[in-house]
């Protein structure tokens, strides 16, 4: 890994001119205006601008954006970040891209906590994709355990035999190579090429959107899916140079994931506090559309991990008793194992028996 944004130093400052890959955002300039524009009218002692009038404005406006005032919160989270990261295996200075990119497949839909320990496993047993890649995909949806969305497990497989047949087994660095990978959309292309190999990129998952929210638009929530304005916002604030704009898309995320929290936002330890839209302005109540809901029990999903936990838990093929056995309902439980054998997570045999894919 040539850079970690999770653990070394900035290296530069926005606004210093960088190298922008074809893929990644254009370096600003038409970064976060209002923000701006007041923190280039105001004297040093004024209060810090609100964030709110700095960045909404961009995508219409034609003020130029004040390199200064970005600059400072780009400093404020950054430091934040260097007192306050996990340590996490995926951030440490020997962690590889590959381990990187496990972890962005675990981490889409599952917490942190209950990805350290399957990720560890994961590690030890394919440090490399090829390794992964030479055993069948159930293997991987084996060791999938109880992350959920297993899906996300056959996916891991795919890119990882594209990595081992058309990379020479090494994750890639550029975007569009990720991109191109099978189950890499561009979350987690920009994900693993920002904090794998230290690209610049902007990086939206719902931590960010959640901070950038409040802390630009002033409101409770992100709308309930990414936008063109949300995009235009994140790559406005985004560092220049490509080192610092790795460490400000793991602070961000960060920022979010500890202080900034969807339901009880600790805005007392937020180093961007005094410039929060949403803090300056109340922290008025969620108005939008309602939020989606995490609901599990007694869905398709919990009769699905229910079933598959039994054919993990087997070397053979399991018989159709044994799935009965799982759940109550017949015609929910038939829906749930039609549609693992559609997702091709399970093999229907002859003779009405089922197995994880070979
Ligand atoms: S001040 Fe509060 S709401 Fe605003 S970014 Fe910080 S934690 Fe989030």
């Amino acid at each position: 890994m040539s850079t970690d944004p999770h653990t070394s130093p900035r290296t530069g400052s926005a606004g210093s001119g960088a190298v922008t890959p074809p893929s990644a955002v254009p370096a600003s300039p038409t970064a976060p205006a209002a923000l701006i524009t007041a923190a280039a009218n105001r004297p040093s002692t004024a209060r810090p601008p609100s964030v709110a009038a700095a960045v909404r404005p961009t995508a219409a406006s034609s003020v130029p954006p004040h390199p200064q005032a970005v600059a400072e919160l780009h400093d404020l989270v950054i430091d934040w970040f260097d007192d306050n990261a996990r340590d996490l295996p995926w951030r440490r200075p020997d962690a590889g891209a590959w381990s990187v990119m496990v972890s962005e497949f675990m981490l889409q839909q599952t917490p942190v906590s209950r990805v350290l320990p399957v990720h560890q496993e994961w590690l030890a047993r394919w440090p490399r994709p090829a390794d992964l890649a030479e055993e069948p995909p159930g293997e991987a949806v084996r060791a999938w355990g109880r992350l959920g969305y297993p899906r996300r497990a056959l996916r891991l497989h795919a890119a990882a035999t594209a990595i081992a047949q058309r990379h020479g087994g090494e994750v890639p660095h550029e975007h569009d190579a990720l991109l191109a990978l099978p189950g890499v959309g561009e979350y987690t292309a920009a994900a693993v090429a920002s904090f794998a190999y230290g690209r610049r990129h902007v990086v939206l998952d719902t931590n960010v959107r959640r901070v950038f929210a409040r802390l630009v638009s002033g409101t409770a929530y992100p709308p309930n899916a990414t936008t063109a304005a949300e995009r235009r916002t994140a790559g406005g604030l985004l560092p220049a140079d490509e080192a610092t704009a790795a460490r400000w898309a793991a602070a961000t995320m960060e920022l979010g994931a500890l202080v900034c929290s969807a339901r009880s936002p600790e805005c007392g330890r937020c180093p961007v506090a005094s410039r929060c839209a949403w803090r300056l302005a109340g922290s008025p109540a969620h108005d939008g559309p309602p939020r989606k809901g995490q609901s599990y029990a007694g869905t398709d999903r919990q009769v699905r991990g229910r079933l598959l936990a039994v054919l993990r838990a087997s070397r053979e093929p399991v018989a159709q008793s044994a799935l009965d056995a799982v759940w109550h309902e017949p015609v929910q439980r038939a829906r749930a194992l039609d549609g693992l054998v559609e997702d091709g997570l399970v093999e229907p045999l002859a003779g009405g028996t089922y197995r994880l894919p070979l």
